[in-house]
């Protein structure tokens, strides 16, 4: 017999705005609509709309759980479960990649949405990782720029509170004000201080 579903490692990814989790809940209701036992994680550091669901910036929503670790996540995981999706995965530790990888073991889907680059333009934690072992979909999407309006913002733009972009040297991971930061194409993507910039 022919079997209806291979468990794969989808992943969707590109900068802030860019749809990421409007594509996953798109995804979560043809899911629902299929009859499927789906778990939804997101990260408990990511509470920018309120803890327990993933929410675009279109205002699409679902229910998620919050989850502090990678561990955590595989511990609510049952046997009855048919597809895992994970929501913001970059802010999730390495670990994340090894229980993915059990995850398939198990036969079960798994669909990650991360941030691909952080504010630096750099790989974003665990998803260079994830990226790499995806035996699925890769979906890379783009936003809009904010300084020429093309759509092609591939990163992320950080901005400190006067309004200039954040510096190299700070921290790679501040879940802050939706307006400090912006989608921007490669050529007006600012980071003072990198050490390649001139
Ligand atoms: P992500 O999860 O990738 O951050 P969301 O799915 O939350 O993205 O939000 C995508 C939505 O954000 C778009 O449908 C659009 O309504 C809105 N949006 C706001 N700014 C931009 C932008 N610069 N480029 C594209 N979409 C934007
Ligand atoms: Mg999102």
């Amino acid at each position: 017999m022919v079997k209806q579903r291979e468990a794969r490692l989808d992943i969707i990814t590109g900068p802030m705005f860019s749809g990421k989790s409007e594509e996953l809940v798109k995804r979560l209701r043809r899911f629902k609509i299929a009859g499927l036992s789906v778990k939804v994680f997101n990260h408990s550091i990511d509470d920018r709309y309120g803890k327990k669901k993933i929410s675009s910036h279109a205002k699409d929503q679902w229910r998620a759980i919050p989850v502090p670790n990678s561990q955590e996540l595989l511990n609510k995981v049952t046997c009855r479960t048919n597809v895992v999706v994970i929501d913001e995965a970059q802010f999730f530790d390495e670990g994340l990649f090894t229980i993915v990888e059990e995850l398939l073991r198990r036969e079960i889907i798994v669909i990650a949405a991360g941030l691909d680059t952080n504010f630096r333009g750099e790989p974003f934690g665990v998803m260079p990782q994830l990226l790499a072992c995806a035996d699925g979909e890769v979906l890379k999407l783009k936003a809009v720029c904010k300084i020429c309006r093309k759509w092609n913002a591939t990163r992320t733009q950080r901005l400190n509170g006067d309004g200039k972009p954040a510096p190299y040297s700070d921290p790679l991971v501040k879940v802050g004000a939706l307006d400090s930061y912006q989608a921007r194409c490669r050529k007006h993507h600012e980071v003072p201080g990198r050490p390649d910039s001139s």
